[in-house]
């Protein structure tokens, strides 16, 4: 079998609510564009992936005529193939989406799922509530969190970091929602790298006088492993980074500094390979890994297969306007189906109708989400008509 051919396929549409943290309270607006990536082979059979970008074309004649099969090879290739000019941005985001398109051709290929092919026991993995709603309004807050509480879900984060009585204020309600499940959710708390350090241990240690925090995220610069370390000794709950770091190496400065206690991997790190790579070497150091929200959680399947796997981030707004995932989540686990490879389902008729031939971002969306004034330094808060978002 040979790979022949990709093909990229970009559509934009409206979420049904904007998402909004630390940097960008207003949030981004409801405007989103996305695309799906699929790698041909000789045979018939595609790989389809989320994500892939105009530098996939630089990428394809490294995997181009090679048996799809041998992935693990050709993600190795990949990374070669950036050396120089290294694994950031737009070379990392394509390498991510081949891999993954790669991995789900391998499972169609030996016609099993894709969480029975990386060796999950179990068709599940567990799920948090995210409301990435720093633009909510206190009853939009408690409608998200029980409609979550509603599925089984026993956990949440909330975006924090401008305001510390608006942060207690909400937190609470995350709390009373979500202990409709459980009388100790795991509550969360992310600010995006809006603190330095210092910020962060003082407006911790005050949420923490209040409420139980499992986790606080980004609490510090992402590569800022002395401030990410200092936080971590200084307050009860745990140190969680890594959404916006690309690779093992990216991870292995964070692990062996002292300077996270839960991993953070996603679609980004170099696909599902990288990921697993992260996954197995914060194992060795008995740290937890949580994985990132994504669209339709199409990233069910390599929660289920990793041993330290604590939960899946998961969000709700519209973000699947043309194609499912073979998922549901019940008893607060996302549960998956037998489809062979990842179980995204492109939805032809629904991609046609919002395919564009190149993404035009309409004037006044902001993206991606630019740095608040303040961080680091002094905090902002919101202003009434910021968070509006409607
Ligand atoms: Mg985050």
């Amino acid at each position: 079998m040979k790979i022949t051919g990709y093909n990229i396929r970009k559509y934009t549409w409206h979420m049904d609510r904007a998402l909004g943290d630390a940097n960008s309270p207003g949030g981004s607006g409801t405007w989103q564009a996305g695309s799906i990536l699929s790698i041909e082979t000789d045979e018939g059979i595609t790989g389809v992936s989320l994500g892939g970008n105009d530098y996939v074309g630089a990428l394809f004649p490294v995997i181009e005529g090679q048996d799809p099969r041998g992935n693990i090879g050709l993600w190795k290739k990949m990374m070669d193939f950036v050396f120089k000019g290294g694994n950031e941005g737009e070379a990392n985001a394509a390498i991510s989406a081949i891999d993954i398109a790669l991995w789900d051709l391998k499972a169609k290929i030996a016609d099993q799922p894709l969480w029975k092919l990386l060796g999950a026991s179990e068709p599940r993995t567990k799920a948090y509530a995210s409301g990435i709603g720093l633009n909510l309004t206190d009853d939009e807050i408690f409608a998200f969190y029980s409609r979550m509480a509603d599925r089984g879900i026993d956990g949440g984060k909330l975006k924090v970091g401008l305001d510390m009585e608006a942060d207690l204020r909400r937190i609470g309600i995350m709390n009373e929602c979500l202990q409709r499940v459980t009388s100790r959710p795991m509550l969360t708390i992310d600010s995006n790298e809006y603190w330095s350090p210092k910020q962060a241990i003082r407006h911790i240690s005050e949420i923490e006088k209040h409420f139980d925090i499992t986790w606080v995220e980004e609490p510090a610069r992402r590569w800022d492993y002395d401030g990410l370390r200092l936080v971590s000794q200084n307050v009860k709950a745990a140190v969680a980074t890594g959404e916006n770091i690309n690779d093992l190496g990216d991870f292995y400065a964070l692990i062996a500094n002292e300077a996270i206690d839960i991993v953070e991997v996603g679609s980004n790190a170099t696909g599902i390979t990288g990921a697993r790579q992260v996954a197995n070497m914060a194992y060795a150091f008995e740290l937890p890994v949580a994985l990132m929200n994504c669209p339709g959680e199409f990233m069910a399947p390599l929660g289920a297969a990793l041993p330290n796997h604590l939960a899946l981030e998961v969000v709700d707004p519209f973000r699947e306007p043309c194609f499912t995932t073979d998922n549901y989540i019940e008893d607060g686990w996302i549960h998956m189906g037998d489809t062979p490879g990842l179980g995204l389902i492109v939805d032809e008729e629904k991609l046609a109708a919002i395919e564009v031939d190149e993404v035009v971002r309409p004037e006044g969306v902001s993206w991606p989400f630019p740095r608040r004034e303040g961080a680091g330094l002094y905090q902002v808060p919101p202003t009434p008509e910021e968070v509006v978002w409607k």
